[in-house]
């Protein structure tokens, strides 16, 4: 047996007979369970209002969800650009680190030039003091020794100087995205704050339709439904789909069908969600 619930029989009044006319299950199997007149109604006008009450219960869940999606869906694109941002930033850091270091190097490179040079000039100025051949050549020698080393210096200086250039000319497109990265955050921000102040007043116009629908749910029935939404949201409810629950898509029987079309609440025995007939079944 299906798992059954009290049916949803709502305080609205609905005339009877109207409905029955147009429900010809409902009006054989309430014919064959019940006494027929009384029942008739009764088993009619339920029918109804219990299936467009599921219906539109799982309607206003559903786009509850949507809504709740969209708002969570803000956050989200903020922090997708505040990373974006930040591994341009990151990016350009490394750039600007590239520069200092590059820059620290030729430095050091044009210090050790210039303490080079002016040795170089003191070994020059001593020539004239030599007073044997053999030192004038040996203090000769050492010259040309770091002249040869001031100029691979000087070389190294080029290079650095032209390293420094390099990564110079990537500063500007580093900085382009940081920039570029900095406006998509603020513009992401901006639409989601505006978009947050809409979807709100949805959901709030959203909730208090809901409110409307769950006030008619009796009592007895309410607090399953509660406890079922509770745990599973929109997902607490699928329609019907010829034989199958529309949620889990098993089979579900002939038996709870023609429970369903007597207006009780039925839940499908695999899944768990209150099932409804769809608008086409229930004659509504
Ligand atoms: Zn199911």
């Amino acid at each position: 047996m299906p798992r059954r619930f009290k049916p949803l029989f709502l305080s609205a009044t609905i005339p009877t007979g109207t409905v029955v006319t147009h429900n010809p299950h409902a009006q054989r199997l309430a014919m064959a369970a019940d006494a027929p007149s009384v029942a008739l109604g009764k088993f009619a006008m339920s029918l109804n209002i219990t299936a467009i009450t599921l219906r539109t219960l799982h309607r206003i869940h559903q786009q509850l969800a949507d809504l709740t999606d969209q708002i969570s869906a803000g956050p989200r694109q903020i922090t997708g650009r505040t990373k974006h941002l930040e591994g341009a930033e990151a990016k350009l850091t490394i750039v600007q680190n590239d520069i200092k270091k590059a820059k620290l190097l030729a430095d050091q490179k044009q210090l050790q030039l210039r303490s080079a040079e002016s040795k170089l000039v003191d070994l020059e100025s001593k020539l004239n003091a030599c007073k044997t051949n053999r030192e004038y050549q040996t203090l000769r020698d050492q010259i040309a020794a770091d002249r040869m080393a001031t100029s691979v210096l000087e070389g190294e200086i080029l290079e650095a100087l032209e390293l420094i250039d390099g990564i110079r000319k990537t500063l500007p497109v580093a900085e382009a995205e940081v920039a570029s990265a900095k406006k998509l955050l603020a513009d992401v921000k901006s639409r989601v704050n505006t978009e947050a102040a809409t979807l709100d007043s949805h959901v709030a116009t959203v909730k208090l339709e809901l409110d409307g629908v769950e006030r008619d749910l009796p009592a007895d029935s309410r607090e399953s439904y509660q406890r079922m939404i509770k745990s599973k949201g929109a997902d607490a409810m699928a329609a019907v789909d010829g034989q199958s629950c529309g949620g889990c898509f098993q089979q579900i029987t002939g038996n709870m069908v023609a429970e369903l079309k007597m207006s009780r609440v039925v839940a499908c025995r695999s899944c768990g969600r209150l099932l409804y007939l769809p608008e086409s079944s229930s004659g509504s």
